[in-house]
């Protein structure tokens, strides 16, 4: 007899495995189904994210930065360390067993919570079957039955023709995440988010680091003011930024890949030992669909969704990478809670994608969350902008990481908080704050007016809501500013 559901999840990464957990929650049947096998050959729950996405990059940025701490940073404390090396092996078995602790973690949330999880490729065929093929018995193709199907297969790099990775010297983000050796010369193409943190872990530990960029503009999505901070800052730290650099043909020699590209009417020449392809991400939906589903997907092969994630077969959603809508790991993780609510009670519920916050885990770390001054100015909002630098933070100080600032735009009417954006160590952290209050719909006032901690980096997020209405404390105040 057929095996039979109240939801099929096809996927574990941070949206499918969350979608799971939550519909496991509420009471239902639910198997989760993911394809994923690890460099082992173990079948591993978490996706792109937890397998050489979020948490990888995330190990080898912490290693690599204790590293120049321990270089750079360690004598002006007074402490004196002798005959500092890289061990890059060890380095990369601490990524791998943090990778693994989670990913295990997955599957033992999957048992606690009596989801079938299943090893194989999963292929939707309406709102009530599913096809599964088992990774351990490819030859055999068992229908699953159903009430409710979530889509959850991610994204992939997106291939550059000028660029063919060929897992070696021209090499993706997970190509990059694994290399053996540091790289003397490493180019990468693409200095948006993956591009510059991959790029500083291998400045970091001692790789002499270009970026081609094809836009002339640093970090487009990113508040102007904070990009341009972060490009000068990256420059200091020598990452090699090149603005309108876009790639046209590479030539690979056995140690050695010659990059070829063009910056205005200009043609250049970058040599380099390796190569990492860092320009985007796409939708991934081979094998999710069978053709006679006549699942829908919209011009750029996303799943075509509504704002409830439902997409046009009935009883099927979709969430996370795979559909419109920022490649962020938690903006899955949203999505996929909420559709498992609405299977379970009947409820619809949006998520908010006005507060999704971004990160970029470079150091000084960059996040953000709403509306930028640009977007702001663009639309014809009248805004005021509050501002503190980091070098007036005594915690900052006491860190010895004063490079950065907070900025928080708000409503010139209503003070409303619009967007906030932080250039600052554990500025990851710091948004969540900003996130809160915009959800609440908090005013700058609001935090003007709550306690910080002294002396701790929030107090920095403290003054710039004081900054809005012109009276930090700790910096000569000065008049109101702010797009008109
Ligand atoms: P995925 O994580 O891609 O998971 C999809 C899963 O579905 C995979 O396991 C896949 O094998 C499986 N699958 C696909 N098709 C099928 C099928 N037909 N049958 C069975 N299984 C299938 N985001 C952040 O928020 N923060 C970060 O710091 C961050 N850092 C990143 C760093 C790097 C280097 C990269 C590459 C990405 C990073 N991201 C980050 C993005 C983040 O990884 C993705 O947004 C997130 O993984 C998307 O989750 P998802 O569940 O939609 O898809
Ligand atoms: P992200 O989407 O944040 O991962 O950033 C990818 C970046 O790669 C974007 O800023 C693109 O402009 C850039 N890019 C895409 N194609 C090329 C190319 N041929 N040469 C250089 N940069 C590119």
């Amino acid at each position: 007899m057929a095996r039979s559901f109240d939801v099929v999840v096809i996927g574990a990464g941070p949206a499918g495995y969350v979608a799971a957990i939550r519909c496991a929650q509420l009471g239902l049947r639910t198997a989760c189904i993911d394809r994923w096998v690890n460099e082992a050959g173990e079948p591993a729950p978490g996706g792109t994210c937890l397998n050489v996405g979020c948490i990888p990059s995330k190990a080898l940025l912490q290693s690599s930065e204790l590293y120049v701490q321990a270089c750079e940073h360690f004598s002006e404390h007074g402490i004196t360390v002798n005959g500092l090396s890289v061990d890059l092996e060890r380095m990369q078995t601490r990524k791998q067993q943090v990778v693994k602790q989670l990913t295990d973690g997955v599957a033992s949330l999957f048992k606690a919570n009596h989801i079938a999880w299943l090893q194989g490729t999963g292929t939707v065929v309406s709102g009530t079957a599913v096809e599964f093929c088992a990774h351990a018995n490819p030859d055999r193709r068992e229908t699953l039955k159903t009430n409710n199907v979530i889509l959850a297969s991610g994204s992939q790099p997106i291939a550059l023709d000028a660029a063919p990775i060929d897992g070696e010297r021209i090499v993706d983000s997970s190509g990059a995440l694994a290399f053996t050796e540091v790289p003397k010369r490493l180019g990468i193409i693409g200095a948006g988010v993956i591009g510059l943190e991959l790029g500083s872990v291998w400045q970091r530990l001692g790789s002499e680091v270009v970026l081609l960029e094809a836009q002339d503009e640093f970090l487009p999505a990113a508040d102007h003011q904070i990009a341009h901070e972060a490009f000068k800052t990256f420059s200091q730290q020598k990452l090699d930024i090149r603005l309108g650099a876009r790639v046209v043909s590479t030539q690979r020699s056995k140690k050695q890949v010659t990059v070829n590209y063009q910056h205005g009417d200009e043609e250049h020449q970058l040599k380099v030992d390796y190569l990492v392809v860092a320009v985007g991400r796409r939708p991934y939906t081979e094998n999710l669909f069978s053709p006679a589903s006549e699942l829908l997907l919209d011009e750029r092969g996303f799943v075509d969704v509504d704002e409830y994630c439902s997409t046009n077969l009935p009883g099927v959603y979709a969430v996370g990478d795979v559909v419109r809508g920022p490649m962020l790991a938690h903006k899955g993780s949203e999505e996929g809670v909420a559709v498992a609510e609405y299977i379970a009670s009947g409820h619809k519920h949006v998520v908010n994608r006005e507060t999704i916050p971004s990160v970029i885990y470079t150091h000084p770390e960059i996040a953000w969350v709403g509306a930028t001054e640009q977007e702001l100015r663009a639309k014809g909002v009248a805004a005021h902008a509050g501002t503190f630098p980091l070098t007036a933070s005594g915690r900052a100080k006491a860190m010895g990481a004063t490079t950065g600032m907070v900025k928080i735009l708000a409503d010139a009417g209503t003070d409303r908080v619009l967007g906030a954006h932080i250039i600052a160590p554990m500025a990851s952290e710091l948004i969540a704050e900003l996130v809160v209050a915009m959800e609440f719909s908090a005013s700058s006032e609001d935090l003007a007016r709550t306690i910080h901690a002294h002396p701790t980096l929030s107090e920095v997020v403290h003054e710039a809501a004081l900054a809005v209405d012109g009276r930090p404390i700790h910096m000569v105040a000065r008049k109101r500013s702010g797009p008109k």
